[in-house]
């Protein structure tokens, strides 16, 4: 029986049983490879980083997308930094109050071989006419836009490679920049059972720019190592105190049908184990 085994993390690693390669390349970016399991789906790796699988992927892109459109209650803007496989975009056209989004992602081939191989995830948000899709290197990107969003949302690969420059004090400091006065931003930042060091780099970085800055939490079997951290950043701190019953009504009018996000589970994110506090000292 062929296994595929992501070693992210010293002295640890998750093997997942392989029923079949799909396919295998070296990108102008990132070594990508994408494989049928019996038990999470279909998978893709960037760089030996498991980054989606179909069997736990709304886990992640409910959460990174719901929770700072119906915080904010106004968005009409969003920018996607990465999120080649379409799963951020696609969940952010489910609010019918978004009018535009613009996916800055690096690498064509990811967007390419996941609307192929992973239809459902993108389910056609990429010709959605209020998708604007640029193949680019996000930090150069928001660096050098003149454009404003009410929401930025960075599903980046880890600081490991083409990703690592999404980690930075500039870049933070270039998503400030391109936030509509009381926007906000959101980032993957990893498992801090294993990654704590980038939970407490990001607080540092981000503080730096935003006037209220901290984490929001969900759960990603893949991302293996527990509670995955979101990175949240804006100027209006009454952003992340959004009473539930303000939410219920925000998302009763969304309309939208979801298998994790949840009102009292958006409210519940927020609060953090001490383990995380205390790496945010
Ligand atoms: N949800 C996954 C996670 O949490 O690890 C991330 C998924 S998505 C596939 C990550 C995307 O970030 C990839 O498509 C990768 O090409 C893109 N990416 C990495 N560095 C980038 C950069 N500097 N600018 C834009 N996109 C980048």
């Amino acid at each position: 029986m062929k296994r595929y085994e992501e070693v992210l993390h010293r002295g640890y690693a998750q093997s997942f049983e392989v029923k079949e390669i799909i396919f295998q390349e070296k990108t102008e970016h990132q070594d990508l490879v994408i494989f049928d399991t019996p038990t999470f789906g279909r998978v893709m790796a960037l760089d030996n980083i498991i980054q989606v699988t179909t069997r736990d992927e709304y886990a992640y892109h409910e959460m990174m997308t719901h929770v700072p459109i119906l915080a904010k209650g106004d968005a009409v803007k969003v920018l996607i930094i990465g999120g080649g496989d379409g799963g951020i975009l696609r969940e952010v056209l489910r609010h019918q109050a978004i009018k535009h989004a613009t996916m800055v992602e690096i690498d064509r081939t990811v967007v390419d071989l996941c609307t192929q191989y992973f239809p459902e995830l993108s389910d056609g948000a990429f010709d959605d006419e209020r998708t604007n899709l640029i193949i680019a290197d996000g930090v150069k990107f928001v660096a050098e836009t003149d454009q404003r969003f009410d929401v930025i949302i960075v599903d980046s690969t880890d600081p490991i490679g083409p990703g690592e420059v999404l980690f930075s004090e500039s870049f933070y400091a270039s998503c400030h920049r391109c936030l509509t006065y009381g926007g906000v931003l959101v980032t993957q930042n990893g498992v801090p059972f294993f990654q704590g060091d980038e939970v407490s780099t990001t607080y540092r970085r981000m503080g730096q720019s935003f006037k209220d800055n901290g984490f929001y939490t969900t759960v990603v079997p893949t991302y293996c190592g527990g509670i995955m951290t979101l990175g949240w950043g804006t100027d209006d701190a009454d952003l992340r105190n959004v009473d539930v019953e303000t939410l219920r009504t925000r998302f009763a009018a969304a309309n939208i049908s979801t298998r994790y996000y949840t009102p009292d589970m958006h409210r519940a994110a927020f609060a953090l184990p001490q383990f995380i506090l205390d790496l945010i000292k």
